[in-house]
């Protein structure tokens, strides 16, 4: 039945227990990742006089930097949005008690191991635990690091069982970590199984990997995802301009040459993005290589992550100047996941106002209010 024979049992123990061991098949194809506190260190990413801070951090969350980013760094420059993402911050290690280790409540909403089923139409499948890189605000960081393994074929096994009972789920997700971190025999496999399940029309992967490490999404790769009579959609997470390189861009261009239909994720992140100009150059990126803009997330209240997030009203004051400059194209939806597993809502203030008398105001992109009232037959 599945097609995940030759896993080995997934190892749940802590992320950043051995840096390498449970990760092979990632620090094969990159020896030149970054993974110790050390490494980044004497890669110039950080003071020597940070070492120990950084150690502290290392013992509880999983460092990864890959070469294709490192490039992007600018060593000089202290607030690089680069180096932010990925170098740690002994702030990681400072708790909000109201910051949550599973934060859009993804445990209440899974019926068995490595499915969650929170939207009926819809399931999420969380293949692996590995990535390419370590995002330092990453929702999952509880849950993920090379330690963590990947989904055993009987509990692969048991998801599919569990989609192909449901002819209600229309799309399946697979996510992680990172999935696309699996080899394309792999994901071949896993595409073959979805595809296998008449009910099944989408099939949706989730990876920073055409920008973390845009070499690995190889023609085998392209191909692999690929199913010739069903819906594939790679949501890309990039969060910054720069992440778009040339290289990343023929990554993607090797995607959609196999007809997969490309979206994006960005997390809103003080200090990287939390700014207009740069927010209008990421979705025009995107779009420019081929990708719909789908999701900017308001941040997670993932442990650590308080000097990361914005406030609200801030994200909605980011999108209101988006909509006055951006083309409807190149727009993303701002989303918040509600803490405790309620669901992603869209947060973007509606710009319009009842008028009190069966009429509305509503705010054009400049922020001026014009009236507006329903003409019905
Ligand atoms: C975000 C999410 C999805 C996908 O939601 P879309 O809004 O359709 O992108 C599906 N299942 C779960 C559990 C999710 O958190
Ligand atoms: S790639 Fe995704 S799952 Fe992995 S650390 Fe970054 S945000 Fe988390």
């Amino acid at each position: 039945m599945t097609t995940f024979s030759d896993s080995r049992a997934s190892d749940r123990s802590p992320a950043a227990a051995s840096p390498q061991s449970g990760d092979p098949a990632v620090a094969a194809a990159d020896p030149q990742r970054l993974t110790t506190p050390r490494a980044l260190v004497e890669a110039g990413l950080a003071p020597p006089a940070a070492l120990a801070g950084l150690e502290a951090v290392a013992q509880r969350y999983a460092i990864g930097l890959t070469p294709a980013l490192r490039r992007l760094i600018d060593p000089t420059d202290p607030g690089d949005p680069i180096a932010r993402q990925f170098v740690p911050d002994p702030r990681e290690l400072r708790r909000d008690p109201a910051e949550l280790d599973d934060p859009i409540g993804d445990d209440a909403r899974s019926p068995i191991e490595g499915l969650v089923h929170r939207y009926p139409d819809r399931v999420l499948i969380k293949l692996v635990a590995v990535c390419a890189v370590y995002c330092r605000f990453c929702f999952r960081r509880e849950r993920i690091g090379p330690g963590a393994g990947r989904l055993s074929a009987a509990a692969f096994a048991a998801a599919l069982d569990y989609v192909r009972a449901r002819p209600q789920i229309w799309e399946v997700i697979l996510t992680g970590g990172d999935p696309l971190t699996l080899s394309p025999r792999r994901v071949a496999q896993a595409t073959a199984a979805i595809a296998a399940i008449g009910h099944v029309r989408t099939i949706r992967w989730h990876t920073r990997l055409p920008v973390a490490a845009p070499e690995r999404i190889t023609p085998a790769l392209a191909r692999a995802l690929a199913a010739s009579d069903r819906t594939v959609v790679v949501a890309i997470h990039a969060n910054h301009p720069r992440e778009l390189t040339a290289e990343a861009r023929a990554a993607c261009r090797r995607l959609t040459a196999r007809g997969l239909l490309l979206v994006s994720q960005t997390v809103l992140l003080k200090g990287v993005n939390d700014d207009v100009e740069v927010l209008d150059a990421l979705m025009r990126a995107f779009v420019e290589a081929r990708i719909k803009p789908y999701y900017l997330h308001h941040g997670d209240l993932a442990p650590g992550a308080a000097h990361w997030r914005t406030s609200i009203a801030e994200g909605q004051a980011l999108m209101r100047g988006l909509r006055a400059r951006l083309s409807g194209l190149a727009l993303p939806t701002y989303v918040l996941d509600i803490p405790g597993g309620h669901g992603k809502v869209p947060i973007e203030d509606r710009s319009l106002r009842p008028d009190g008398q069966g009429g509305y105001w509503v705010a054009d992109p400049a922020g001026v209010e014009r009236p507006y009232r329903d003409r019905l037959a």
